[in-house]
């Protein structure tokens, strides 16, 4: 139920107040900088959309509720695209939202990384939420508030905050370490992994490999420990194993979201450690669509 939920009790009273309008429709702009946060914002929302005991409200038990949260029903669609969410795809969702819902009466269609939206998508976006077909609600989950302004005024923004240490109930070590998200800290707590132990730079391409195979929490850990032993020796390693960590990064994974996110967590974990000049430099070279080798070369290289 809306209460159980941790955190956030601003988002609470407006999903409550939101919920009993019963609109027929509606767009939502969820932002925070916790994707997975936002994610699960927008899950308890539209099971408080569709569930099918409670009114205003979503009961986590019965079979819609279920589904929801295994992301298998029906009427639900998550659409994301780790390059901005195609032209085409937003037109589809524009027929989906004007056929019928096959299994309740209110669709959701929630879509990530809204930021990544190129202008063109956008602007098909737009039309679609101008006029929304009866009984379809969107939910657009966004890092950053810099996206289309026709957007952001054809919605009603809701601002996810990131939990704290203390609503988490972890220390701040570990809050740290997972620089606040949710769900990796969830995860961690029912885990018996010693944040405490390091793991040496040089086994990053290990881990990141069988990460990509089994998506197992513990190799993403590991590549944390990496990440954070590369760190802490940075000043005591030569040109060529700096280069070595850069390649073994790559040899390790293809997949740029991967390797976005490591230097995400990188920059991340230096802010916390040096100047704010320099950890503003990182982020703004993030925001463009620059080849993301090479930032990531250049990056290790230069610590
Ligand atoms: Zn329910």
């Amino acid at each position: 139920m809306i209460k159980d939920i941790v955190s956030n009790e601003e988002v609470k009273r407006f999903f409550k107040n939101e919920l009993k309008l019963n609109k027929k429709s509606g767009t939502y702009l969820f932002y925070g900088s916790d994707s997975d946060q936002l994610l699960e914002f927008a899950l308890y929302f539209s099971k408080g959309l569709c569930c099918e005991t409670l009114e205003g409200d979503f009961c986590d038990t019965c079979s819609v509720c279920q589904r929801i949260e295994r992301l298998t029903y029906g009427d639900l669609e998550v659409v994301e695209d780790v390059n901005g969410i195609k032209v085409d795809t937003v037109r589809e969702l524009g027929y989906k939202s004007s056929s019928s819902a096959s299994e309740g009466k209110r669709k959701v269609f929630i879509l990530k990384e809204i930021q990544k939206l190129k202008k063109e998508a956008g602007n098909s976006l737009l039309k679609l939420i101008e006029e929304p077909a009866e009984n379809s609600f969107f939910i657009l989950l966004t890092n950053s508030l810099n996206i289309l302004p026709t957007i952001k005024s054809r919605s009603i923004l809701v601002k996810i905050k990131k939990r704290d240490a203390e609503e988490l109930d972890v220390d701040e070590f570990t809050y740290n370490f997972f620089l606040g998200n949710s769900r990796d800290i969830e995860n961690f707590k029912i885990s018996d992994i010693d944040l405490q132990k390091a793991e040496s730079y040089e086994m990053i391409g290990v881990h990141l490999k069988k990460y990509e195979e089994t998506e197992d929490f513990k190799e993403k850990v590991y590549i944390y420990k990496c990440i954070k032993d590369f760190i802490n020796n940075r000043h005591y390693l030569a040109q060529q194993e700096k280069l070595y960590f850069a390649e073994e990064i790559l040899r390790g994974t293809n997949d740029r979201n991967l390797q976005r996110k490591i230097i995400e967590y990188t920059v991340s974990t230096l802010g916390n450690l040096s100047g704010l000049e320099e950890r503003l430099k990182l982020k703004s070279m993030l925001r463009f669509p620059v080849n993301i080798k090479l930032v990531l070369i250049n990056i290790f290289l230069n610590l």
